[in-house]
């Protein structure tokens, strides 16, 4: 086994010293010493900082040396050398005073002549070599931990990692690659305002966010404070800016909601691309993103940058081009609202002319649909989701063309079987209309609107929250409509003992929830 080498400073101006030391510590056969000298306070500095020492051993007070002030030189210079103080029998309390200022350890004249030397030297470079392991390990710790603890994005140490394959994988299979790097508005006064921690909701927020627009084959890391940054493998310069505007649009339109805290928080981005001319190495790719990033800031935020002037201009294209297909899809969904309600008009249509007596399904449908869009409006439901409730209202009842057209018109009591036959309407409805492909969302709700809240219905049993709220709002509507009907075979109900009979089942067959909203509305009514 090759010998230890250990560097040892000897910062005395006594030369006998120096050779005792010399002498004594070289009987010591396990380790190769290395002998340095200085003899004097500058020439100690100017060893030191040349050159790094395992060891320094300092006299504390010889002629032109200041043991002391030493010290503090070197542990101010941050050059992590151990220093073992050596001083006159009977000033042990120097080597006191040393120790606390940083010395390892203290020898006295009269100990560097004995195994003290050998003992103290050896201590010396053992604890040295322990504290660079200990760094050591905390360096390979960090490095381990590839996820930022608030958000459980990658952390920046990941993100070069993943840019640095990244860019590798690109180059070698000639794809473009870009990146984002994405900074909170005015987040500075998100904190001032509400508190930190709600800025850290805001960011774990955010990173949702994030997450739920990119595809899972992109990277997202977060930067820094409220920095993010995306890497976007195969993908030009275009695709990233339209994922950039969509990422903007969605903070923009998001309010970040905590207790009674409310507040909307924009974006800026700055984007970078393979394609920028001036992208050499992956570190360009992020220098681009920043520097974009600054412009979109510059450009008042809520924006998105791209590199180069030109693609500025580009981008303004893309941005009209953006406008555009968003206005398109909003009249495309026009279009598909009205041919879902001419396809229901016209499977009724087709039931009266083949169902005598499909005339009071019709209208007791379109009254139960009229009763859900109140319903969904006081439940505070908006949009797109109203008219899924109020089109599968519409379509709950049309599986009854299925069923025996002599048990639909029976008056007395109908028997199990015939019972069981009824039952079958919401699944025979669901048959039907999923052959249109138009009313997905409409299903679920028309499958399960004789479900019970209390999980005694049909279909499936399901109970409580399980049944989709769609079904639970018009199975309220529904037993209203149902209760203030007159048929051939049963008389109307008031609406008092109607509302009477909801409450009652309120909890086992209906929501309760939706009961008391129903109630309300009957109540503001009458
Ligand atoms: P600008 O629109 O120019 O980006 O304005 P800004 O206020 O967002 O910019 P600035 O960089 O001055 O402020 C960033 C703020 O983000 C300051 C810092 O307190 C806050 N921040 C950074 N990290 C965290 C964090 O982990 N939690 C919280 N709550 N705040 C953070
Ligand atoms: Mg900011
Ligand atoms: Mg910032």
């Amino acid at each position: 086994m090759s010998k230890q080498s250990v560097s040892i400073l000897l910062a005395d101006s006594d030369l006998s010293d120096i050779d005792i030391i010399k002498s004594n510590l070289s009987a010591y056969d396990d380790i190769n010493f290395n002998f340095d000298t200085a003899r004097s306070d500058t020439d100690t500095l100017d060893k030191v900082e040349g050159k790094k020492f395992d060891l320094v051993l300092m006299n504390q007070d010889p002629p032109g040396i200041n043991g002391i002030k030493m010290l503090k030189e070197i542990s101010e210079r941050k050059l992590g050398m151990p220093v073992i103080m050596i001083v006159a029998v009977g000033e042990e309390k120097l080597g006191v005073e040393a120790m606390d200022k940083g010395a390892y350890d203290y020898l006295t004249r009269e100990e560097i002549k004995n195994q003290s030397l050998n003992r103290a030297v050896y201590r010396a470079i053992q604890r040295k070599k322990l504290e660079n392991d200990i760094k050591e390990s905390l360096v390979k710790l960090e490095k381990l931990a590839i996820r930022d603890g608030l958000t459980g994005l990658y952390n920046q140490f990941h993100l070069r990692e993943v840019i640095k394959n990244e860019f590798k994988k690109a180059k070698r299979h000639l794809q473009p690659m870009s990146c984002m790097m994405l900074d909170l508005d005015h987040f500075k006064s998100v904190n001032d305002n509400h508190g930190h921690q709600f800025g850290d909701y805001v960011l774990a927020q955010s990173a949702g966010i994030l997450r739920s627009i990119v595809r899972d084959t992109d990277f997202v890391a977060r930067y820094g404070g409220e920095e993010f940054f995306v890497i976007l493998p195969s993908t030009n310069l275009k695709g990233s800016f339209i994922l950039a505007e969509r990422i903007r649009v969605a903070f923009a339109n998001n309010v970040f909601k905590k207790d009674n805290i409310s507040e909307l928080v924009t974006v800026s981005i700055g984007i970078s691309s393979t394609t920028d001319n001036n992208v050499l190495n992956d570190e360009d790719l992020i220098a681009n993103a920043d520097k974009s990033l600054y412009r979109a800031k510059w450009r008042g935020r809520n924006n998105v940058c791209t590199f180069e002037e030109a693609e500025v201009e580009e981008a303004i294209t893309i941005r009209e081009e953006f406008q555009k297909m968003e206005d398109f899809y909003s009249r495309l969904r026009n279009i598909n609202e009205n041919i879902k309600e001419n396809c229901i008009e016209s499977t009724h249509d087709i039931l009266r002319e083949i169902e005598k007596g499909w005339d009071y399904i019709n209208e007791h449908s379109i009254r139960v649909s009229r009763y859900t869009e109140k319903l969904t409006r006081e439940l505070l439901m908006a949009g797109e989701d109203i008219n899924i409730v109020k089109r599968a209202a519409l379509l709950h009842d049309i599986g009854m063309i299925g069923i025996n057209s002599d048990i639909l018109r029976k008056r007395d009591k109908l028997t199990t079987i015939e019972y069981n036959a009824i039952k079958r309407h919401s699944n025979i409805g669901v048959k039907i209309m999923e052959k249109t492909k138009l009313f997905e969302k409409e299903l679920p709700i028309i499958l399960y609107h004789h479900e019970r809240f209390d999980g005694s219905g049909y279909p499936h049993r399901l109970k409580g929250d399980t049944i989709p709220y769609g079904a639970r709002i018009l199975a309220v509507a529904e037993a209203y409509d149902v209760m203030m009907s007159n048929t051939d075979y049963k008389k109307a109900v008031s609406p008092e003992n109607a509302i009477a009979e909801l409450k009652e089942c309120a909890g086992t067959q209906f929501d309760p929830h939706i009961v008391d909203t129903f109630v309300k509305i009957v109540d503001k009514e009458h």
